[in-house]
């Protein structure tokens, strides 16, 4: 299986390949170059455990690993999970089901991407013998769950760049606790975008970057979209078949990258009905599948900070599909979104999406009437998924985070803090990380002096 691009302009990809240099070099996503055909097998998958069926997926696609070695990735990328099942489907009524993706080291999704992706690294480091440096700029989850992903593994060091004092106390505690040498948080005096577009600057200097070899983490990474399918399969499979066939997944996203995999997942064949695209108060997601209007705002810092994004950037690969593979017209409108600052799509399918927006003072409502209905503690990423479900159908909502992750949000919802062991484990570790300005030459010293 080879990878294409969005944008038409690279070579097809291996996997390794695709992974190794996320983006694609002529600016666009990785895709695989033809989607497989999943119904021939979804019965023989029907009990195969997580990891068996993660590695049943990946294996189509992976095609340059061998089968063995690929087992093996996937076994260790799961083991830091704390639930049995991985991905648990618990059902709270007849026709709703939460699919809790947050059982991994950092306690949201991110794990389930960012464990394989530390894994996947780790064998190209073994196959070539080079070491890897890798970069990300994150509002919180994203750095901790790629820190957790690297965390001491040999040949590689981690660069975290965050904005100082604009993550949960929590969140920073996973990224600056773990005692890890290969491990670097760098505070940067400034907002997250500041941070963003240091990085930016950063990799835009190739000389700089292939001299460290410098991997970026972020959402595009087409091995992050592909771990996300399996959980969508995982889930689908558990369900009774009465209720397959109705179901729709409704899922707290920003940036498109999660609702995306499970869409992905269906045009491979797997029937489900329908996916509900949940955002917080950063509405441009639910602005676009309410009016076709893709038309990115100021971000507004919200209860659900991780989803507090106005870009989209896995939209592009959906974007593709919409325009049945013309690259070029994916350039053209990509082009267009730049120097417009948006777009309108005329003929936008949206058969399969629906949407909805969840203001703060909602989200602390929902908190408290999912714990009055269901005995259930959502945190407030989750808390946007439930804000109006569908009653003709079987709602699966997709747990992206741990309520202990935002004991605050919690506490101001229903008046009590939900903890979790494995924060408060981090609690009386000492913090460790390094205060630098927003300043790309400041930035680039400092790696310069700690690169593998
Ligand atoms: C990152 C994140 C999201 C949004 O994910 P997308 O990739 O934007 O779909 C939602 N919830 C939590 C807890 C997250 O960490």
């Amino acid at each position: 299986m080879k990878f294409i691009s969005t944008r038409g302009q690279t070579p097809p990809h291996t996997f390794s390949e695709a992974v190794a240099v996320g983006l694609a070099p002529d600016g666009g996503l990785f895709l695989p170059e033809l989607l497989p055909d999943l119904t021939p097998r979804l019965a023989a998958w029907q009990n195969l455990s997580y990891v068996q069926l993660c590695t049943e997926f990946l294996g189509i696609f992976a095609t340059d690993i061998p089968e063995d070695v690929l087992a093996a990735i996937v076994r260790r990328s799961y083991t830091h999970f704390t639930h049995p099942e991985i991905a648990p489907l618990q059902k709270l009524d007849d026709s709703t089901y939460v699919l809790e993706l947050f059982h991994g080291p950092t306690l949201a999704f991110k794990d389930f991407a960012l464990q394989l992706l530390g894994n996947l690294y780790a064998h190209q480091c073994r196959q070539t013998g080079r070491s890897i440096n890798v970069l990300g700029a994150t509002s919180g989850d994203t750095g901790a769950a790629a820190i957790s992903g690297l965390l001491g593994q040999r040949q590689t060091a981690v660069f975290i760049l965050y904005p100082e004092g604009r993550v949960s106390p929590l969140q920073e505690r996973q990224m600056t606790c773990t005692g890890a040498e290969n491990v670097y948080a760098l505070a940067i005096d400034g907002s997250f975008d500041d941070a963003q577009r240091a990085l930016k600057n950063i990799f835009a200097d190739h000389a700089f970057s292939q001299r460290h070899r410098l991997s970026a983490v972020n959402s595009i990474n087409l091995a992050r979209v592909l771990a996300q399918c399996v959980y969508y399969l995982y889930a689908w499979l558990k369900l009774p078949p009465a209720e397959r066939r109705r179901v729709e997944f409704v899922v707290p996203t920003g940036n498109f990258g999660n609702v995306f995999a499970g869409w992905l997942l269906a045009e491979m064949g797997v029937p489900i009905l329908g996916f509900k695209v949940a955002t917080n108060q950063n509405d441009l997601l639910h602005r676009l599948f309410t009016t076709g209007e893709y038309r990115p705002g100021p971000v507004q810092p919200s209860l659900a900070p991780s989803m507090d994004i106005q870009l989209a950037s896995n939209f592009e690969r959906f974007l593709y599909y919409e325009l049945a593979g013309d690259a070029a017209q994916v350039r053209a409108v990509m082009a267009q979104l730049q120097a417009n600052g948006g777009h309108r799509f005329d003929n936008f399918d949206r058969s399969t999406f629906s949407s909805s927006a969840a203001t703060d003072a909602e989200i602390t409502g929902i908190i408290r009437r999912v714990h009055e209905r269901y005995n259930y503690i959502v945190d407030p990423h989750t808390a946007c998924a439930f804000k109006e479900l569908n009653p003709e159908r079987v709602s699966v909502v997709l747990a992206t985070a741990h309520p202990a992750k935002f004991p605050d949000a919690i506490q101001a919802a229903i008046n009590c803090t939900p903890v979790h062991p494995a924060l408060e484990l981090l609690k009386p570790r000492p913090v460790v990380k390094y205060r630098l300005a927003a300043d790309e030459a400041a930035i680039k010293a400092f790696i310069e002096e700690r690169a593998v």
